[in-house]
């Protein structure tokens, strides 16, 4: 079985990567593993904005993709940002192996509010399955519910379920079997 591994870019929480595991293992069947944590280069800085450039650090995520590995979840408490947007939850490779999500505007006090863990794990777990989604090739979903639908702003990640719809996690299910298929 292929590899799904997890990798900490500077400092995030032990238990933000514990529920990240969790809610991959229930989705997902494959194994997963944590690379040791790796620090942000300071290229990927950009002072004007004071964010991270989120294509910098895909990049050094797919070069150091472990051969015997499936995906690559990349995971950040910074704030990520593109060139055409302002912020970003994170970013995926459709289709492809490797994923970046940050926890950095999941987090009530980015809003001005009151720490609460278990918003914070919900919106993880949403953000996890909605990039991993992705990189398996789901695309986006009209249901509002469903953790591939695309999500701008805080609220409506609020307002999604920490699941995929029946309609994209059967998709998803077809896709594991049919790579099956293709090893066997
Ligand atoms: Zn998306
Ligand atoms: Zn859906």
């Amino acid at each position: 079985m292929k590899t799904l591994y997890l990798v900490a870019m500077g400092d995030v929480p032990k238990q933000v990567m514990e529920w990240i595991e969790h809610a991959a293992a229930e989705w997902l069947p494959v194994a997963i593993r944590r690379l040791e944590a790796r620090v942000i280069p300071e290229r990927a800085y950009d002072p004007k904005r004071k964010q991270y450039q989120s294509v910098e650090m895909m990049k050094m995520l797919a070069e150091m993709l472990p051969p015997d590995s499936c995906r690559l979840l990349g995971v950040t408490d910074v704030d990520l940002a593109i060139p055409m947007l302002s912020f970003l939850f994170g970013q995926a490779q459709v289709d492809g192996p490797v994923a970046l999500i940050s926890v950095c505007r999941l987090r009530q006090e980015f809003y001005g509010l009151r720490a609460d863990e278990d918003v914070l794990r919900s919106r993880v777990v949403k953000e996890v399955l909605h990039e991993l989604g992705h990189t398996f090739g789901l695309v986006h979903c009209d249901d509002p519910k469903c953790a591939m639908s695309l999500a701008t702003h805080i609220q409506r990640v609020d307002e999604k379920d920490e699941q995929y719809c029946a309609q994209c996690g059967l998709q998803l299910l077809k896709r594991f079997s049919s790579q099956e298929a293709e090893v066997s």
